[in-house]
């Protein structure tokens, strides 16, 4: 068995980044040991395990960073991403009224050089996620990381999922959006990517390479103050209706 290298530096990696972020669970549903007889429930490739707490393996990939990349290098990332999620979640009302955040809102007089770093910890989530699907990270993606001003063919965009917004709040979920290649129609090669992770009805989407046709929200890449949220609706007319339907007790 070949031994895993840390996707951003090469060097043999011996730690697995959290799939779903530690402070998302923590702040959802406590720091565990999450209760037996209603344990939470991890789903992974349609199999259905019992999560016993925030730092379980079930969330966590397979060895894909070195320690230092994933805590001293990567670390005022995933700060950048513990602060904005509690931010959101505590100005909800106003972001679903206006559709729009802004940066220096959420981060203060430093916002320029968190939302980069916030785009960074996106970054991060991407190239995870490529790296155990097997793909080869993307030099740009991998290269911003450690760059101030970059050009990239990855972007953010941050979306309103609608019917999550129809269930109680206690029962809006967190999770991840699964990652979706997009093919060239002649050659069959992979040209661009999109996957993310959600927390409740707030979905983050990463792309790479390729352009969405649904009012995904404006496209970010560490470059602007304001961002705007566009909005989605997985499920179908009758799935919805099912659900108002159990809502309302019928
Ligand atoms: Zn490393």
């Amino acid at each position: 068995m070949t031994e895993r290298l840390c996707w951003i530096c090469d060097e043999p990696s011996d730690t697995g980044e959290h799939r779903i972020k530690k402070s998302d669970l923590v702040e959802r549903y406590g720091r565990g040991p999450y209760r037996n007889d209603e344990p939470l429930v991890h789903v992974k490739e349609g199999q259905m395990r019992p999560l016993q707490g925030p730092n379980s393996q079930l969330v966590k990939y397979e060895k894909n960073l070195c320690a230092n990349c994933n805590n001293s290098f990567t670390q005022p990332f995933d700060r950048a991403y513990e602060d904005f999620i509690p931010w959101v979640m505590r100005h909800e009302q106003d972001i679903l009224k206006r559709r729009v955040f802004d940066f220096e809102a959420v981060y203060g007089a430093e916002w320029e050089n968190r939302q980069r770093d916030l785009f960074k910890y996106f970054a991060k989530c991407f190239g995870c996620r490529l790296d155990e699907a097997g793909r080869a990270i993307p030099n740009d993606v991998n290269e911003l990381l450690h760059k101030d001003s970059f050009e990239t063919a990855f972007y953010v965009t941050f979306q309103i999922n609608e019917d999550q917004l129809l269930l109680p709040t206690d029962a809006q979920a967190i999770g991840t959006h699964g990652l979706i290649a997009h093919k060239d129609a002649v050659t069959g090669n992979e040209l661009g990517f999109q996957c993310g992770h959600y927390y409740r009805w707030f979905a983050m989407k990463y792309w790479y390479h390729h352009s969405a046709n649904d009012p995904v929200g404006a496209p970010w890449i560490a470059n602007a103050k304001h961002v705007y949220l566009g909005w989605y609706a997985p499920l179908t007319t009758e799935e919805r209706a099912d659900l108002i339907d159990k809502l309302n007790g019928d």
